[in-house]
Order: structure tokens, then C-alpha cells, then sequence
């Protein structure tokens, strides 16, 4: 049987690679596609896939689009009325949000509320809304698919289990290109030295998050949201190896994992065709090349994103917002040159505490305290 798909963010890391999963398996059609101004290479991915509708988020590119595909009968929208549009698109059945960024929060809502399957990748989403999101998804059965390698593998490691025998996840992480450096050894670490990943080829801003360990705090939030777990719950673990992409220990002390290559196709796809498991070509782990597995807990003291993270999920309400709107800010002024690798945790715990605490904030106030978080950046760094 066919299965349709909308792809938001298909021109990134994720969306280019759920379109590899689309070419291999001809029973997954496209409906439509999204990104932002990625002109070239949505045209490429237009002709290839012949979704019904395109969408760029500036009008400008739409229109460039509009001009290149002028032979095709494929329709252009722009911004996010067009992100909203294909969302909830009437042939969408699954919606794989690999969007960067909060903008990803209306159309997941909005596609829950259309009973779209969500594959969800935008961790964002969930760091920030997950209180309107997961009771939303719940209450019209709506089925929230994890696409983050180590979500995916908590959700593997759960199927067949008894929920209420969970004791804690282990999330696993790499730790990143500067596990094992202290502070001062990270005083002038430069744009290219935190883009380089060990084990994992990702955009730009989540490899600076691996680098600052921020990531592995917005993925402690998001699993706390998809698992309904605890914090105190939540374990990070670091693993150099990323062969374990995540472990689940049950009451009896027995732990289910699951491992493979660092490939993030096998969660793409995992999500895509679940409870399935599809065939799937590429590297596999081979123990005896491996040897060995090693296991560190985090450095927290030098890698103050991790810890802040935890803060701000334990405050909740829209602490975690401004947390995740101040780490996007500061890894684009990183990016920009403008502030030193680690004045990113100094930005976030900046503007944390300027942050006047909302309990259960409404999508308006998440993205006003975005906006707040932002204004104060600009004024203060
Ligand atoms: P990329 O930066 O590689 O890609 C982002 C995509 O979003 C691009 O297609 C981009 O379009 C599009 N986009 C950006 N802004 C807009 C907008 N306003 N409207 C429409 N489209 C927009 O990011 P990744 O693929 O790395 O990450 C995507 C999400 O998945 C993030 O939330 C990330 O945390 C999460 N994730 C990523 C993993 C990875 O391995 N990369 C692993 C786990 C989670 P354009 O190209 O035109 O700019």
C-alpha cells in the first residue's frame, strides 16, 4: 500500500535523507515538500519526487521556484500559511518535521489536529511545546514517531515492554569533538574546529549543539515530553562510539538497547514504516572490528549547556523556550564570529535569568518569549 508523505525541511540533513529512503522504497509517494530558501535544490528534489505542492518559506524564493518549474503542474506556496497548508494537506498521512528551529511548532499541531502521523525530528517542537503537543496528540490518537537516533532507540527498546516497568533511559552521547577538555582548553576553539563531528554528518547548528553538549540537554527535554519520564530519570551517558544509540533499564535491572552504525536513515526509516523494519543497505556494526565500548559520565562543569538544560526543565513552563531560542541565537552568533565557543552557556544562563518564569505558556507566549529571549541578546552580546 502507498503510503504519502510531507517532508518540512526537506532540502537539510534529515529531509535529504528521508528523500534517499523515498527513492528505495516505491511505495512511499511525496505530497509535498518545504524548506526555506534552498531554490536549487528544491527544484532538483521537485522534478525528482513530483510532489503535488511546493512550499518556500520567503516569497522571493517561491517566486524564483514558481519561474523554474514553470513546466510542471506543481503548485508554489510561501511562508507559513504554505507550511500550514501542506500539513494538513488532505493526502499528507505522514508529516516527518525536519524543520530547524520553533517554526515547526504550528504545523505540527496543526497536523496533529488533521490526525496526521508525525515522524518528528524538530526536537524544538517538543523542547518547547511538548505540553500542548503530546496531551494534543493523545487526545485525537495521533501517533508521535521519534527521528532522533536516540529517541528512536528508547522507542525500539520500549516495544513488547511493560511501561510501567521502566526504571530510567540511558541516553547515550558522543560527547562530541572536545570530550575530555577542560574549560581552559576550549578558550578559543574556532568555528571549524566545533563543526567537525566525530561519528555523525548533521546541519550546522545541531553539530554545534554536540560540540556544547546542548543538544544532548534539548534531547533530555524531548525525551522527558515523548516518554513521560522524570528528569530524575533521565541519564546521560557518554559513548564515544555511538553504537548504542540509546538503552532503557526495567525494574528488574534488565536493560534492552538498541545499537548499529551511526546512520541516521535506520531511525528516518524506522519511523516511516513502523513497526515495520524494512530492508535496508549500508554499513553494519561488526563487534570484532569494534573491540570495545566505552562509557564517561558528562563533564557538566566544563559543558554548562548539559547542566543548564536540566535547570531549565526542571523549572519547565517556558524556561526550556528561552533555553532553546537563547542556544539557537548564540550558536548563530558562534557561527557569525561574534562570541567565543564558550560564551554560548553564558548567553543561555543569561538570559534564563532575565526570563520571567510562564507556567503553562500558550504557542503565543512561547514564541513572545522567543522574541524576548532574542531582544535581550541583541541589547546585552
Ligand atoms: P538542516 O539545517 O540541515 O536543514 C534544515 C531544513 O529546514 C532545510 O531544509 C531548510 O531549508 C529548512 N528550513 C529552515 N528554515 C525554514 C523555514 N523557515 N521554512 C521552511 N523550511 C525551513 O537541519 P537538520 O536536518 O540537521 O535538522 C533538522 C531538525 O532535525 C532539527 O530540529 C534538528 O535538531 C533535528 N535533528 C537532526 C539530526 C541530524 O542528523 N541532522 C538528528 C536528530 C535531530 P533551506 O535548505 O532552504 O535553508
Amino acid at each position: 500500500m502507498m503510503k504519502n508523505i510531507v517532508v518540512l525541511g526537506s532540502t537539510g540533513s534529515i529531509g535529504t535523507q528521508t528523500l534517499e529512503i523515498v527513492r528505495d522504497n516505491p511505495d512511499l509517494k511525496v505530497v509535498a515538500l518545504a524548506a526555506g530558501t534552498n531554490v536549487t535544490l528544491m527544484e532538483k528534489q521537485v522534478r525528482e519526487f513530483a510532489p503535488k505542492v511546493a512550499v518556500m518559506w520567503t516569497e522571493e524564493a517561491a517566486k524564483d521556484l514558481k519561474v523554474r518549474i514553470a513546466d510542471l503542474d506543481v503548485e508554489v506556496l510561501s511562508g507559513m500559511e504554505g507550511l500550514l497548508a501542506i500539513s494538513t494537506h488532505e493526502k499528507c498521512e505522514v508529516l516527518v518535521t525536519a524543520i530547524v528551529g520553533m517554526i515547526g511548532i504550528r504545523p505540527t499541531i496543526a497536523a496533529i489536529n488533521a490526525g496526521k502521523t508525525i515522524a518528528l525530528a524538530n526536537k524544538e517542537t517538543l523542547v518547547t511545546a511538548g505540553h500542548i503537543i503530546m496531551p494534543l496528540a493523545k487526545e485525537k490518537n495521533v501517533a508521535i514517531l521519534p527521528v532522533d537516533s536516540e529517541h528512536s532507540a528508547i522507542f525500539q527498546s520500549l516495544q513488547g515492554q511493560p511501561k510501567d516497568r521502566l526504571s530510567k533511559i540511558l541516553l547515550t552521547a558522543s560527547g562530541g569533538p572536545f570530550r575530555g577538555r577542560k574549560r581552559e582548553e576550549l578558550l578559543n576553539i574556532q568555528v571549524e574546529d566545533a563543526l567537525k563531528h566525530p561519528n555523525w554528518s548533521m546541519g550546522r547548528k545541531i553539530t554545534i549543539d554536540s560540540a556544547t553538549l546542548c543538544n544532548k540537554g534539548l534531547e533530555v527535554m524531548e525525551a522527558k515530553w515523548l516518554f513521560d519520564v522524570d528528569l530524575d530519570r533521565i541519564e546521560v551517558v557518554v559513548h564515544p562510539q555511538s553504537i548504542i544509540h540509546s538503552a532503557v533499564e526495567y525494574a528488574d535491572g534488565g536493560i534492552m538497547a538498541q545499537l548499529g552504525a551511526p546512520d541516521m536513515k535506520l531511525p528516518i526509516q524506522y519511523a516511516l514504516f513502523y513497526p515495520d523494519r524494512r530492508p535496508m543497505s549500508g554499513k553494519r556494526v561488526n563487534f570484532f572490528d569494534l573491540g570495545a565500548m566505552t562509557f564517561e559520565k558528562p563533564d557538566m562543569d566544563t559543558f554548562q549547556g548539559l547542566k543548564l538544560a536540566y535547570e531549565a526543565a526542571q523549572i519547565g513552563g517556558s524556561m526550556p523556550t528561552v533555553y532553546n531560542a537563547a542556544n539557537e541565537k548564540a550558536v548563530s552568533l558562534f557561527l557569525n564570529r561574534k562570541i567565543k565557543f564558550l560564551q554560548i552557556p553564558e548567553v543561555i544562563e543569561a538570559c534564563m535569568q532575565n526570563h520571567k518564569n510562564i507556567l503553562m505558556p500558550s504557542v503565543d507566549d512561547i514564541l513572545n518569549t522567543e522574541a524576548e529571549a532574542y531582544d535581550y541578546i541583541a541589547k546585552h552580546f
